[in-house]
């Protein structure tokens, strides 16, 4: 049989995006038949951003056979069970968006119908029936939770440095196999006849050629976007956050943990806390404030005191239309953007990163495969935007011309039937594989200011003699469960506590 594997994989860029392609392609497909080299430029360096994640990066992390506590104190990170929000629905409330579910569904019924009918008589809010929700208040982590009760089970993320990440998965990468090579590419060449890029050429000559090439080369997406053309569909109507500028403080004595976002006059500012600094950074839109205003914002309201100087960055919502063009597959910022309010940039790297691996082509590259890769990394891009887009739009503040506009402006129509059957009824649907589950969209809705002008009519078929004990039982086993739990401070100091 023909041999028609890839013999060669480049790889462009070493940010977050492009090690943890490394480490992955490294680590699956390297070896005696395929090598896997990596080009980044010191000079022009990376994003150095990115610091909280959501749970899936678990399974990436168990792919690659990463030890959790080894993980952590490498790169000084923290555990995240969600993330709390401030002054998004109205100016004074708060809400924690949680990993995990709330309560026990019952008789197929999602949990928050159940809750709608009955919570208010048994006097405890739906927050109370989520475990990490809890725990957080009190500063709490663990990650066994109670595996043996059904409300016991703790989904986390992290928090980490995304410089040290990046230097972690290097050492991972190149251990497996993985060639780097430092310099500026300052070059294309394609292939005369399928147009397929074959080599790049940096500063100093060196030419490096490759079968595959993955674009990891960040917002300028040097190969898919300025190579080979690739359009980018531009979302900035729904999300007009264009900047952000960041600085981190001190660390705190106390590791919160969750992510907290708080809503400023136009934009929202993140808190990360990490073990040796908290990171913090002002997202906002250039056509509401300039610069200067915003970082005044953002340093009066640092966690700490401030530790360098404040770094700027500019964006633009929107994804390239096709991230796997020819031979080309676009991965990360280089493929496209959306702001880090729910901690989705990484995700998307690893959810390419997986669909590259199962759709891994050979020398023939075919459509179907490239198709198909296509459509399912759009697809997921399309479902975090609207999930985004919700944080905006649904809200009652009035306070600013920023506000005023996302409050008003019309947003998807996929988005749209989503808040209008939950206003209707509460009911949530998840389609296509979306990544944010019913909790999310519930914690989300509810937590915005839309409240369901009714519950799902099942519910009451529902025993209406039992169920508020059912429910009673559930809070304070949950209460119960979260107190057991050692504040995270302890866990880290036990377990990963960075040297
Ligand atoms: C303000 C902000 C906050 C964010 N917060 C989060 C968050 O909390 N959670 C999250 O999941 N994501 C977050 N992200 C997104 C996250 O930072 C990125 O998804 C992640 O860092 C991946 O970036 P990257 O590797 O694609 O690009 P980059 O980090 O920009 O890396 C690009 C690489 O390409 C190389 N390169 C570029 N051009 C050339 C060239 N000509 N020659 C050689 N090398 C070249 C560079 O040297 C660099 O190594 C945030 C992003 C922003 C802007």
């Amino acid at each position: 049989m023909t041999d028609r594997r890839i013999g060669s994989v480049v790889i462009v860029g070493g940010g977050t995006a492009g090690w943890m392609t490394a480490a992955a392609l490294a680590r699956f497909v390297g070896g005696e038949q395929t090598t896997v080299t990596l080009i980044e430029s010191d000079d022009i360096g990376t994003v150095g951003v990115g610091e909280a994640t959501i749970p899936t990066i678990q399974q990436f992390n168990r792919l690659l056979g990463i030890d959790e506590d080894d993980f952590v104190r490498a790169t000084k990170g923290t555990f995240k069970l969600g993330i709390e929000f401030v002054d998004w629905g109205r100016v004074g409330e708060r809400y924690f968006h949680p990993f995990g579910s709330y309560g026990v569904d019952i008789n197929g019924l999602d949990f928050h119908q159940i809750h709608a009918k009955f919570g208010h008589g048994v006097g405890a809010p739906l927050a109370d029936f989520s475990l990490p929700t809890v725990a957080a208040r009190d500063g709490r982590f663990d990650r066994a939770g109670e595996p043996r009760s059904p409300l016991g089970r703790i989904d986390y993320a992290y928090h980490f440095d995304a410089g040290l990440y990046a230097r972690y998965l290097r050492g991972y990468a190149e251990a497996h196999g993985a060639i780097r090579h430092e310099g500026r590419i300052t070059g294309v060449a394609r292939d005369g006849e399928n147009g397929h890029v074959a080599s790049v050429t940096l500063a100093d000559g060196r030419e490096v050629a490759g079968e595959l090439f993955i674009d990891c080369s960040g917002f300028r997406s040097l190969l898919l976007g300025e190579t080979l053309g690739v359009p980018f569909d531009d979302w900035s109507t729904w999300l007009p956050c264009d900047r952000a500028v960041a600085m981190p403080s001190t660390g705190e004595a106390s590791l919160a943990p969750f992510t907290r976002a708080t809503a400023r006059v136009a934009g929202w500012q993140w808190r990360i806390p990490l073990q040796h600094r908290t990171g913090n950074g002002l997202v906002y839109s250039s056509a509401f404030i300039d610069a200067s205003a915003a970082t005044d914002l953002l340093v009066a309201n640092l966690a700490g005191d401030p530790l360098g100087e404040p770094r700027h960055l500019s964006f633009r919502a929107g994804r390239r239309v096709r991230p796997w063009e020819r031979n080309v597959v676009a991965i990360g910022l280089a493929a496209g953007f959306l702001e880090p309010l729910e901690s989705t940039s990484i995700h998307l790297i690893q959810s390419g990163i997986a669909k590259l691996l199962a759709l891994f082509p050979d020398r023939r590259f075919l459509d179907v495969e490239r198709n198909e890769y296509n459509r399912l990394v759009g697809a997921a891009y399309d479902g975090v935007r609207d999930f985004i887009i919700l944080h905006y739009h649904a809200t009652a503040r009035d306070d600013s011309p920023f506000w005023n506009h996302v409050r008003t402006m019309a947003v998807p129509d996929s988005l749209q039937r989503k808040i209008e059957l939950f206003r209707a009824k509460g009911r949530v649907f998840r389609y296509d594989d979306e990544l944010f589950s019913i909790t999310s969209w519930v914690a989300v809705l509810l937590g915005q200011g839309i409240a369901p002008s009714d519950y799902d009519p099942v519910v009451d078929a529902l025993d209406a003699a039992r169920v508020p004990d059912a429910l009673r039982a559930m809070a304070s086993d949950i209460a119960r469960i979260a107190a057991a739990m050692p504040r995270q401070t302890d866990f880290i100091g036990r377990h990963c506590k960075a040297v």
